[in-house]
């Protein structure tokens, strides 16, 4: 575990430049906006190791698949989110010499995220000869007020020479993604243009005509003073730029401004993007850069108003708690049912940007009780315009009669992933899809989900378990052979308990949803004609739901994770040789797949989620024993560890596990920090304070809450928007205060006791 940056409330810092840990630094200090977002590579020419990365929301590629032996049933591409034209690109020569950080001699550097603005800094000093030395300030934001906005603000000061200092403010589109399968590169280029203060190039994906232009515009000021423009323009394939240069005296400082714009055809036609561009960056260079970031950064302190989650007495617990929430707000804002999150963000290539299970299992509770149920409703609409896509995968593996297979990987609703044993058979998936319908009803009590396609997403699922079961002649039991669970350390097992458990709820809820809309008759006639459906399906459900086999320890109450668990040599991860770890860098698969290990929550997952299913006792020996046998490969699986420990008031386990899941990448715990960042489980790392700690619950369609403190803070206080009301809670050592922030009044339990807080007061009992 690294301690790299300086921990700060409310920024990320890191001192002295680092080059080994650039590509992870890049990940750390990514921005994003929800429309776009990029790693935090460095405007200057940088020849050291780093990945570069620009992404734009929605834009995709479907690069060809590659794999070793092709398996009927593969999807014939891997989908991609796009590495896009860098537009953060300005090149400075320092008397003919590039300045590269990768070479320079460097006095001092510091970079810092500052959360509370969204802005990055960068501040650092070079020398070129004795007395004679550089000094640089830039500042970068992506704008949450104006979604297609980037701004650079890029100033050098020479100290002790007179410089001539070339600027070449550039957008590069002739890149490629890393991950590229076969080192193609995916854009091609449309059109491009330069005037004195400026340039755009419009570029194509090769497949599927996404178009984006990426225009920039440029602003020089000599100590303060605007300099006119009039430079060289220089064109290549898929790349402009805009050349100038200045003499500069010791002591004065040049700045450059870039205004940069990505206009992609998610919400703008081709043919218009350029003149787009160009408004665009009228309004821009009109507000000015200082005007735009004091927009910004008071967007993001009205988000904060909402989202934060304050922690006093531990500083190292406040900072990770912020950057978490402050990644999620980066990556995805809700305004547009086609976009959805992906497990690295706008932060690297690693899981092509695909949407995962993650979204539905870990994501929703996290926007649905900040970001409110608009917001969260739209990751669902995300599931139910794919629907057809999913049916149609289920067809191609052999289901019928309307059964949908959801993707493990996907942008549009085709399965993208092709390793056999998680395309095929990691298919818990639909039954995480099916709990966030579940899980935003019982938070919002808003049922219109349902009728608007909610019910049909249900439906198909539940056929697709009806028809993925067996009936087991030898276990007079209905089983689920050939699977893998969320622990991907197994593979191909027969009845994974978790599967096999959500898949039987799935079933249950999808009939008692089925009962609840039968009083609308216009709906229900419509519903059954649309989908084929006749209530004699239901007896099947039922039977499955009755009999369906369920691993279990004979005289215990441990469920087994699949059957065959116990043949494997029993170990525990105390007993593992640290120097062994993570496993997944360290053993061969097979070892692994043999091994005791579990990447991540399984057994528990299901208890998280069902947990008013369970007694006590029931939980607490199923987190005994698959917690200590647990390694948490899986930045999903902390955070569920966590919320699990707070309720069997293990406190020490519960505050180990919130750390691990909210310091993941800041503190490198998986060493992989340099592919980008872990942002599904950010969202976890949320739900563990305000479900772990906070012990937030929905129970009987009440809010609930029985809190907990870890010795370690002094107090902390979080917001929830819950069905139309603003909460915020605050808990110390001593008691927990609950105030309504809205003008209607608030029913609640702490600790079992029932409380109405009227509008606009506040509740406080002693813990
Ligand atoms: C986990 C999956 C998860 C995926 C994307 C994998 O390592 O095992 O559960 O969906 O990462 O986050």
């Amino acid at each position: 575990m690294k301690k790299h940056y300086v921990e700060d409330a409310w920024s990320i810092i890191e001192e002295g430049f680092h080059p080994e840990m650039q590509r992870s630094s890049e990940s750390i200090f990514s921005l994003g906006n929800g429309h776009m977002g990029q790693r935090a590579n460095f405007e200057e020419k940088y020849t050291g190791t780093t990945l570069q990365g620009n992404y734009v929301a929605g834009v995709y590629y479907p690069d060809k698949t590659r794999v070793g032996w092709w398996k009927n049933g593969y999807p014939e591409y891997f989908a991609k989110v796009l590495n896009a034209a860098n537009w953060i690109g300005i090149d400075i020569e320092i008397d003919g010499k590039a300045l590269d950080l990768a070479k320079a001699r460097i006095l001092h550097f510091r970079r810092e995220l500052d959360m509370k603005g969204g802005v990055l800094s960068r501040n650092f000093g070079v020398e070129f000869e004795k007395g004679k030395q550089l000094e640089i300030k830039v500042l970068r934001f992506l704008s949450i007020v104006e979604k297609e906005a980037g701004l650079i603000k890029y100033s050098l000061t020479p100290i002790g020479f007179e410089p001539e200092i070339m600027v070449r403010a550039y957008i590069d589109g002739d890149v490629q993604n890393q991950d590229a399968n076969y080192e193609e590169k995916f854009w091609q280029e449309v059109a491009k243009g330069s005037t004195a203060n400026g340039s755009f190039v419009s570029l194509k994906t090769k497949k599927l005509d996404f178009e984006v232009t990426t225009a920039q515009r440029l602003k020089i000021d000599l100590d303060g003073r605007a300099q006119s423009l009039r430079g060289r323009q220089v064109e290549r394939n898929k790349f402009v730029s805009n050349q100038y240069d200045f003499t500069v005296a010791a002591g004065r400082e040049l700045t450059i401004y870039k205004y940069a714009v990505n206009v992609s055809s998610l919400h703008v036609a081709s043919e218009n993007q350029e003149a787009e561009a160009n408004r665009l960056l009228d309004g821009l260079t009109n507000k000015g850069f200082d005007t735009l970031m004091a927009e910004h950064s008071a967007a993001w302190q009205e988000r904060w108003k909402m989202n934060d989650i304050v922690i006093h007495g531990d500083v190292a617990a406040q900072q990770a708690i912020r950057f978490n929430i402050y990644q999620l707000n980066q990556t995805y804002s809700g305004e547009d049912a086609r976009l959805n999150i992906g497990p690295k963000g706008f932060t690297g290539e690693k899981y092509g940007g695909g949407t995962y299970w993650d979204t539905e299992a870990y994501c929703l509770p996290f926007y649905l009780l900040t970001a409110g149920s608009e917001v969260a409703k739209n990751l669902l609409r995300y599931r139910y315009r794919q629907l057809d896509k999913a049916i149609d995968n289920a067809r191609k593996l052999g289901f019928s009669d309307g059964a949908a297979l959801y993707p493990m990987v996907t942008m549009n609703g085709e399965e993208c992933h092709n390793e056999w044993e998680i395309t095929f058979e990691e298919i818990h998936r639909n039954g995480a899809i099916a709990f966030a319908i579940y899980n935003f009803i019982r938070h919002t009590s808003d049922y219109s989900y349902l009728y608007e396609g909610g019910l049909e997403v249900l439906l198909a699922i539940a056929r697709f378990w009806k028809q993925r079961v067996n009936w087991s002649k030898d276990k007079q039991a209905y089983v689920m052979l050939g699977v893998t669970g969320p622990n991907e350390y197994e593979n191909n097992v027969n009845n994974n308990w978790y599967t096999n458990y959500i898949a039987r709820w799935t079933l249950q809820y999808t009939a008692e949803c089925i009962a609840t809309v039968q009083s609308d008759a216009k709906f229900w006639s419509e519903f059954k004609a649309k989908t084929n459906f006749d209530l004699e399906e239901l007896t099947a459900w039922s039977d499955i739901v009755e009999k369906i086999y369920q691993p279990k320890l004979a005289g215990t109450l441990l469920y087994l994770q699949q059957d065959g668990f116990l043949d494997k040599e029993d170990q525990t991860v105390a007993d593992l040789d640290p120097s062994h770890r993570p496993i997944n860098q360290k053993w061969s698969w097979d070892r692994i797949l043999r091994s005791v290990f579990i990447k991540q929550a399984d057994v528990l997952q299901g208890m998280y989620f069902f947990e008013d299913h369970f007694d006590i006792e029931t939980i607490r020996e199923n987190f005994l024993y698959y917690e200590s046998r647990t390694v948490h490969e899986s930045s999903l699986s902390p955070c569920v560890h966590s919320v699990l420990a707070c309720k069997l008031d293990m406190e020490e386990k519960a505050y180990e596990m919130y750390l691990r899941t909210s310091r993941l990448d800041l503190d490198d715990y998986n060493h992989e920090a340099d592919e980008g960042l872990h942002i599904t489980s950010m969202a976890g790392t949320w739900m563990a304070v305000i479900e772990g700690f906070g012990g937030k619950r929905i129970r009987d369609g009440v809010l609930s809450f029985d809190p907990m403190i870890p010795k370690h803070w002094d107090s902390y206080s979080f917001n929830l928007v819950y069905r139309g009301s603003v909460i915020s809670i605050t808990v110390n050592t001593n008691e927990v205060t609950v105030e309504n922030k809205s003008s209607e009044s608030v029913k609640l339990k702490l600790y079992s006791t029932a409380h109405e807080i009227s509008g606009s007061s506040t509740l406080s009992i002693n813990r």
